[in-house]
């Protein structure tokens, strides 16, 4: 079965250090699998989306030579198979309606307790949450071996779509990386709790499940995550060769001094020649100064 994999990016701000870790990764495990390798845009938060930013990531990508194969998915074109997966679901009995607020969940110990599985409720002013029956507590990381989960949080029965009407990140992800033919997520170890309701979904659709390595968190000095809400800045597209040999050496593949100041195609040819997961660092997240 030929290797596919994926970088997800949500459009809510312009690529920075953190998000190029990831599509780098990803590239490179592709492309050292003699892998495809796809783009998806995760628009389906539009009130945390920044305008624009879709093709500023899309262009930064370009830039840094990580050239994507088959056409970019956009989430928002998937809506309708969303919703049908989603109506299978409540008309087996997989899922159902849930008007419980935070505030009930939080007196009630913060993890859903089912409350409103029971209710028969309808679809006004409601979420739709999934039934766990078989909560998934560990799953296997290529990189980390067997990582153990909150066993609470794997039983809950967790959000499919929210109750103002938008998809939730789990049921996206995984429906769109089953209908892209993924076989391998490769992404920042902030995205290792939510893999097990993940595999949980994989579970419930029958699908064959895909295989998870995630890569070190890039945190800066103040140990927070370089993210688009901490406002981190963005890579530059004029320059990408700093970045890009920055990237490879916090992967733990550091350029040979002689590919200084190369080319981007260079040392991406040279990344996917010396790919090596074990020379990833052992830990989650590792501080950066870039
Ligand atoms: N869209 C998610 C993000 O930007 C990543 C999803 C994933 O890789 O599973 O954090």
């Amino acid at each position: 079965m030929q290797y596919v994999g994926r970088f997800a990016p949500s459009p809510s701000g312009p690529l920075h250090f953190g998000s190029l870790i990831a599509a780098l990764g990803s590239y490179l495990q592709a492309r050292a699998n003699q892998g495809r390798w796809l783009v998806r845009i995760e628009d389906i938060d539009p009130p945390r989306e920044v305008e624009g930013s879709a093709d500023a990531i899309l262009h930064t990508l370009d830039a840094y030579g990580l050239h994507w194969d088959d056409k970019v998915l956009y989430q928002h074109t998937r809506y309708d198979a969303y919703q049908s997966q989603i109506e299978t679901w409540l008309t087996n009995g997989n899922a159902y309606y849930c008007q419980c607020t935070r505030r009930q969940i939080k007196d009630a110990g913060g993890i859903y307790p089912g409350t409103c599985r029971q209710r028969s409720l309808d679809s006004e002013h409601s979420a739709v949450r999934i039934c766990i029956d078989n909560p998934v507590c560990e799953f296997i990381d290529v990189k980390h071996g067997a990582i153990k989960l909150d066993g609470a949080m794997a039983s809950e029965d967790f959000i499919i779509k929210r109750r103002d009407g938008l998809f939730a990140y789990n049921l996206a992800v995984v429906l769109d990386d089953i209908f892209q033919g993924v076989t391998e997520v490769v992404r920042g170890a902030d995205l290792i709790e939510p893999t097990g309701r993940q595999v949980s979904l994989y579970q419930k659709l029958g699908a064959s499940p895909v295989s998870y390595l995630h890569l070190p968190l890039a945190l800066n000095a103040d140990r927070n995550k370089l993210s688009k809400q901490n406002h981190a800045p963005a890579i530059d597209n004029a320059n990408p060769g700093p970045a890009l040999e920055a990237a490879l050496a916090f992967l733990g593949h550091p350029i040979p001094v002689d590919l200084h100041g190369a080319k981007v195609e260079e040392l991406l040819l040279w990344g996917i020649e010396n790919w090596q997961i074990n020379k990833l660092p052992a830990a989650t997240e590792v501080i950066t100064a870039f």
